[in-house]
Formats: C-alpha cells, sequence, structure tokens
C-alpha cells in the first residue's frame, strides 16, 4: 500500500471517529443532544466546550475572530427554515378555492387567473408545454410526451378560456389541430396543480427550498452543542417518521449521530439502504480498518490526519460519510476526532475577507489519487475550487485535501501565491471552527462530504488496542430523494385521516 493510499485509506475511515457517553435510544431533544463532558480541548487553535456547555476560547488568534457581534450580515439561515410542512405540490385548493375569472392576455399570450384576491398568470406556451391530456403527458411514468420536434413556440395560440367544475378547473382551447381529427386540442387544469406551480417568486422559492433542496444552517464551533442530533439505529431503521428526521437534520447542519448501531460490520450497509445504496468509489462500498500493530500503518495511525473533505478527486463526489466504531481506541489520549463547518468558514471569508473568497472560489485546483485498490488501478484528476460556489451563489461543495492536492497546479502564475495566502486563512479559520470529540464503539457519525471538512489528532497506540472502524458513502442525490419520497408519503397519509 503506497503512502498516499495509506493516507487515503486511513483518512477516509479513520478521520472522524467522535465519542458520546450518552448511550441514550431515540430521538434527541436538539438542547440536550451533545454530551459535553466528551468534549475535550486538544490544540490552541480550537475551540471547545467545558463540561458545564460553557464556550471556552482556546484559540491563540483572538483578533481573527469574527463575533456574532461584529458580524454586519449573517450569513446564518433560522432554524426553521428546513422543517416547514407545506407543500406546494401536494397542497390542492381547498373547497372554497375556485377560480372566479379566467382570461387570455393575447398581447402577452398569458392566461390570467383570478382565485380569491389573487392574480396569477401563466404564459401560454408554457400552459401548452404541460397539457396534462393523455396525448400530450404519460401519467404512469409522470413524463411529457408532447411532440416536441413539431412544437412551435409561435404557432402556440389559446382560442378560449373557461372555467369547469365551478371553478376548480381551467379549460384552455388551442388553435392546432388535435392530431388526426379535425378537433381543436383540448387542455384540462386542476387549480391546484397550476397553484402549486404558480411563477410569483415566493412560490418558486417555496418549491425549490421544501422540494428541491432545504437550505443549509451554517454554524460556527460555538454553535455546535446545539446542532449535532441523535438518533437511535434501530428508530432509524424502523420508523420513517426518524429516516426523515435524520435525513432532515443531516442537511440541515451536515453532520448527525447515529447510536446504538450493532458491533458488526454489515450495519454501514443496512444503513445506506435505508435511504438508497452505497456509493461505490474505487475503493470499494465499505472499507473497514483496523489499527494493526506494528505495521507500516500504525505510524500513520498515530499521527494527526489533518483535516480534508474526503475524494475531491471526483466529479461526482461521494456526498455523505457513514462511518461505524466497532472498537474504539482504549488510550484515553488523544485520537479524538476534529470536525468543522466548511458552509460557514466560506461564509465567513465570503463576508469579512472578499478577496480571499473570490481567489478560493474561482482558482481550480488539480486533485488527484494514484493508486490502486480492490477495483483496480487508478488515476483519479478533477479540476475544482476549493469553495465551489452555484450559479445562485449559495454555496455547493468544498474541496480541501493536502495529500490530494495535485502538484501540478494549473493556472496562470501570477495566481499562485495570493491563492496561497488565501488557502492558509482558510485553513486558519477551519481550525478556529473545528470541535473535537470521540465516538464510541455502536456510534455511526453521518456527516456531508461536500460540506464538512474532518480530520483526527495524534495519538499513542497501545498494546491490544484494536480500533475498528467500517465506512460507506452515500449521494445526496438519493438522500434528497428518499427525502421527497418521505414527505410526500406522509403528506398522503395526513389527506387521507
Ligand atoms: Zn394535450
Amino acid at each position: 500500500m503506497s503512502l498516499l493510499r495509506c493516507v487515503t485509506k486511513l483518512t477516509r475511515a479513520i478521520g472522524t471517529s467522535p465519542q458520546f457517553a450518552n448511550q441514550s435510544t431515540g430521538t434527541v431533544p436538539l438542547s440536550a443532544c451533545f454530551n459535553f463532558s466528551n468534549l475535550k480541548r486538544n490544540e490552541n487553535t480550537h475551540q471547545t466546550f467545558s463540561s458545564s456547555g460553557t464556550l471556552r476560547n482556546a484559540s491563540s488568534q483572538p483578533n481573527d475572530r469574527e463575533t456574532s457581534e461584529n458580524r454586519p450580515h449573517s450569513p446564518r439561515l433560522k432554524s426553521n427554515d428546513f422543517v416547514e410542512e407545506s407543500s406546494p405540490r401536494h397542497n390542492p385548493p381547498t373547497s372554497r378555492q375556485k377560480i372566479s375569472e379566467a382570461t387570455f392576455d393575447g398581447n402577452r399570450s398569458r392566461v390570467v387567473l383570478h382565485v380569491g384576491t389573487e392574480r396569477y398568470e401563466f404564459p401560454a406556451v408554457w400552459l401548452r408545454d404541460n397539457c396534462q391530456c393523455e396525448r400530450c403527458f404519460h401519467g404512469g411514468s409522470s413524463s411529457r410526451v408532447l411532440n416536441w420536434e413539431r412544437f412551435d413556440v409561435d404557432r402556440v395560440k389559446v382560442t378560449r378560456v373557461s372555467l369547469l367544475e365551478g371553478g376548480q378547473s381551467l379549460e384552455v382551447m388551442w388553435s392546432e389541430a388535435d392530431g388526426e381529427k379535425d378537433e381543436a386540442h383540448r387542455s384540462v387544469y386542476d387549480l391546484g396543480w397550476l397553484l402549486s406551480r404558480n411563477f410569483k417568486e415566493e412560490n418558486t422559492q417555496r418549491y425549490l427550498k421544501e422540494w428541491y433542496r432545504p437550505q443549509p444552517i451554517v454554524w460556527g464551533v460555538e454553535k455546535f452543542g446545539e446542532v449535532l442530533r441523535e438518533f437511535s439505529f434501530d428508530d432509524v431503521l424502523r420508523d420513517d417518521a426518524v429516516l426523515r428526521q435524520w435525513i432532515e437534520a443531516l442537511i440541515a447542519y451536515g453532520i448527525v449521530m447515529i447510536k446504538g448501531a450493532p458491533l458488526t460490520e454489515n450495519e454501514c450497509r443496512r444503513l445506506a439502504d435505508r435511504v438508497g445504496f452505497i456509493r461505490k468509489t474505487h475503493y470499494g462500498e465499505e472499507f473497514i480498518v483496523k489499527a494493526k500493530e506494528g505495521t507500516s500503518n500504525v505510524a500513520y495511525l498515530s499521527t494527526p490526519l489533518q483535516m480534508h473533505t474526503d475524494l475531491p478527486y471526483y466529479d461526482y463526489k461521494p456526498g455523505c460519510n457513514l462511518l461505524h466504531c466497532l472498537v474504539q481506541s482504549t488510550n484515553p489520549i488523544g485520537g479524538e476526532n476534529l470536525i468543522a463547518d466548511g458552509f460557514y468558514v466560506a461564509e465567513q471569508l465570503r463576508q469579512f475577507h472578499p478577496d480571499e473568497f473570490r481567489l478560493l472560489s474561482e482558482t481550480l485546483v488539480d486533485w488527484s489519487d494514484l493508486g490502486a485498490d480492490e477495483a483496480g488501478t487508478f488515476h483519479s484528476i478533477y479540476r475544482a475550487p476549493v469553495i465551489c460556489v452555484g450559479r445562485d451563489g449559495r454555496l455547493e461543495r468544498i474541496n480541501h485535501s493536502v495529500p490530494q492536492r495535485d502538484s501540478h497546479f494549473s493556472v496562470p502564475i501570477d495566481r499562485v501565491e495570493p491563492w496561497y495566502r488565501a488557502m492558509q486563512r482558510f485553513v486558519n479559520i477551519l481550525h478556529r471552527e473545528a470541535v473535537s470529540f470521540k465516538t464510541t464503539p455502536g456510534d455511526i457519525l453521518t456527516f456531508s462530504n461536500v460540506r464538512m471538512v474532518h480530520g483526527r489528532t495524534g495519538y499513542t497506540d497501545t498494546a491490544g488496542n484494536t480500533r475498528h472502524i467500517v465506512g460507506a458513502y452515500l449521494d445526496w442525490d438519493e438522500i434528497y430523494s428518499k427525502l421527497r419520497i418521505l414527505k410526500a408519503t406522509s403528506e398522503r397519509d395526513r389527506e387521507q385521516q
């Protein structure tokens, strides 16, 4: 096993294994979920919590800290941003909601509806594209089957709009002939269906937040005690409501602890199967790491693992880490895991060091991994910034791994030194905002690999120590998908009650 491979493997498997004394099962109230007594201060650059739960600032650079007091535009999101129950997709109008008037605005080619005191506009071209008749839409697959080879935006013409079922649906007649028949094409839209897709900004934003991706709630070190939630492994496997709570907490805070998993090597898979399926990488599906005395691995096991994200050299980087602790190091000194919210660190940079934020979000870095494992030999390269920002300005992904940052740095030479300075700032803030803790056997630490940055302090191995960790990945596509299914199912159940 090459040195790089060792680092990679250990980094992935051992880099996070916190320890909690609280072995309670079931969901734990947000305010009471974290056992502060196991939080330890490990280095001068990290903040930790005292046993009373009060914050002790251990930073050696107090002047570098942006407090909430001097934070002019806090990027933080409110905690209720991710748990709203209403659904724009599944909120049919109440029996009182009816279209009182429907007209067609020929100048703007829009259908205008009045519902109560509200006015809604729908572009004719969108209505035609989304006709729900069986010639245009296949209900069984929830798919549009309209023939787009013949679709002509300029020839979409509304000839008549009218109300059906006392205003609970809208009928639109089109100028185009309906296939072979001589009749005009006719579309009927349910009012609830229309309203849930209306183009008002508050509605599109609500849809994106509730059904696309709930917003993360970023947190600094002083908030960790409030954000880390625990769920019972049995409850997550058995109860859909708890499964949903775990996923929602994972989306919101980026890290969640699962407690009480059996001490066998198959539990990450059982957890992953509850959501979707394990994301395979060139290291396989599950990775098992046991500390072995007297091997070349031991030196690496004992040394600190720098904070990092896993597998930044993947275009489709595995989204979420599952790390199951079967046996923890018996040595009470060292071996704590470090973890920080990379999104929070990025927001700190964006707000207080915008030039450095720009450098880290605009400079493509070469990430790479070269080696061999169970899936054969590999040479992976992917170029991406340390801070990946979406078109909407939101943070999408953090990449940081010292061992896997390539010596090839494919940027203009003048960019090099400023980038290093910006990176130094990023790492300083990262360590300032990192928490440390250890897992106990039966814990499965779950955290976002596109958001959280994790590592491990050094420790001294002892005789008979058989630290044993099993890890696996899940992809966010599957996690979000499962959340939508759970939401839709619970809403259906509620409507049927
Ligand atoms: Zn149609």
